[in-house]
């Protein structure tokens, strides 16, 4: 099938009789026949939903539709964004371990990385996304447990060279995780490029209609973890009795200890009813792609012709410094996020952007509806200037998320706001 089909068809097939619309199993517990049975659910030897802590039926049918979707073995949806990149990374680092990162990535991210796990022991080494393979081999060390990186940063919108980051980890017996966020499997599917992991928020296109927090870890299922250098996926896990993730569970090894151990024990699992609605906005999820990529090229054009514009980053504009790459990786667009500055600083940013009448200025992106954003005084306003720099956010940089509105209304709305600065 192709991905506008596994949008509306993967994960959940009606049998006869049964509704056309996935169903909302608002439960937290499922019943069994015998004691035994509900042993062997916790030996991990039988299968089925246990507790909603750990899976449920709607969310297992997203689950499985995400990871069609990616070409992965399987996935698991969490109740953020955040929530999955601490879970993908947790699974395989422990304290007195490092990961490799790039510094372009979500500021949320940047301080989970940087911060907070640095108190658990966890060390982030950040690398420049542009750096040559033998400078991204240089950043490694011998506790290093993975390399994590943004197919499309946010807001630098620089466009992450996944093969060249991919055959570096490989070569490295470590894999490679990628927070496919911005340009949704439509637009890019990591996995054909040797990504090992994919995490999203999917508060952003998959919802895509900003009405709930929510993440999802897929897994590639063809990543060695028997190269000895992971033993929490070779050795006995001692809360299962022994249970040997890659032993018992084979490629779905990464995946199948996230969910059962990890969500267990953080229980940061979505409702039944949140699943739901991320399944509504992934079965339109193609042609809304398709819009927001049309719509953003317009009016990165339009920026760039405008003498109060003193740059535009599009990757799909022939001049961007990321053109060549998202040829390579984002063929049919490069999502609805564009990011400019205005000539006159800060100051001039913030004129414009409270100008703007259609446009909403918000902590968001990826919407439905355009929204602004001034990420120097508001996600990333925790970063030093020379963090800003690193991440390449400039004091004036602003962040335009093109929506789905006519292109016309949108261009008057920016065009009148421009004529104000
Ligand atoms: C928003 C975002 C996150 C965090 O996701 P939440 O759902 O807000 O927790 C992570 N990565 C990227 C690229 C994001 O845009």
């Amino acid at each position: 099938m192709k991905l506008e089909t596994k949008c509306l068809h993967a994960g959940y097939a009606p049998e006869n009789g049964q509704p056309c619309a996935l169903p909302i199993y608002q439960s937290t517990t499922y019943k069994y026949d015998s004691t035994d049975h509900v042993g062997a659910l916790f030996d991990l030897s039988a299968p089925g939903h246990m507790y909603s802590r750990i899976s449920n039926p709607t969310v297992a049918a997203v689950e499985e539709k995400i990871a069609a979707l990616e070409g992965g073995i399987g996935a698991l949806c969490t109740t953020s964004g955040q929530a999955a990149n601490l879970l993908a990374v947790l699974n395989i680092c422990s304290a007195g371990d490092s990961l490799v990162a790039v510094p372009t990535i979500y500021g949320g991210t940047i301080n989970l990385f940087a911060v907070t796990l640095k108190r658990l022991g966890i060390e982030c080494i950040f690398v420049d996304g542009d750096a040559s393979p033998e400078e991204i081999r240089a950043a490694f060390k011998p506790n290093t447990r993975l390399v994590f990186g943004e197919t499309i940063a946010n807001p630098a919108i620089s466009v992450f060279d996944i093969e060249k980051f991919a055959q570096v980890a490989h070569e490295q017996r470590v894999p490679l995780v990628v927070d496919n966020t911005f340009a949704t499997p439509i637009l890019c599917r990591p996995f054909a490029f040797g990504a090992d992991i994919v995490t999203h928020s999917t508060t952003k296109y998959m919802d895509g209609h900003a009405i709930q927090v929510g993440g999802v870890i897929v897994d590639s299922g063809k990543f060695d973890w028997q190269n000895g250098r992971f033993p929490e996926l070779t050795e006995p896990d001692e809360s299962y009795h022994g249970v040997r993730y890659v032993r018992d569970f084979g490629a779905a090894a990464y995946i199948t200890k996230a969910r059962v151990q990890l969500m267990r024990d953080f229980g940061c699992y979505p409702g039944a009813q949140a699943a739901f609605y991320l399944n509504l906005g992934l079965e339109t999820l193609p042609v809304r792609m398709e819009r927001y990529c049309k719509n953003a090229e317009q009016m990165a054009r339009f920026f760039a012709a405008s003498d109060k514009v003193e740059s535009v980053s599009y990757p799909a504009l022939p001049g961007d410094p990321y053109h060549q790459l998202a040829q390579k990786y984002l063929p049919d667009g490069c999502s609805g996020v564009l990011s400019l500055t205005i000539k006159g600083g800060r100051e001039a940013a913030v004129r414009f952007m409270d100008s703007l009448q259609l446009a909403t200025n918000e902590v968001h992106v990826a919407d439905i509806r355009t929204c602004v954003l001034h990420p120097a005084s508001a996600t990333h306003r925790q970063l030093t200037d020379a963090q800003l720099v690193a991440a390449g956010i400039n004091p004036g940089l602003i962040r335009f998320s093109v929506g789905l509105e006519h292109i016309d209304d949108i261009m008057d709305d920016a065009r009148q706001a421009l004529e104000k600065v």
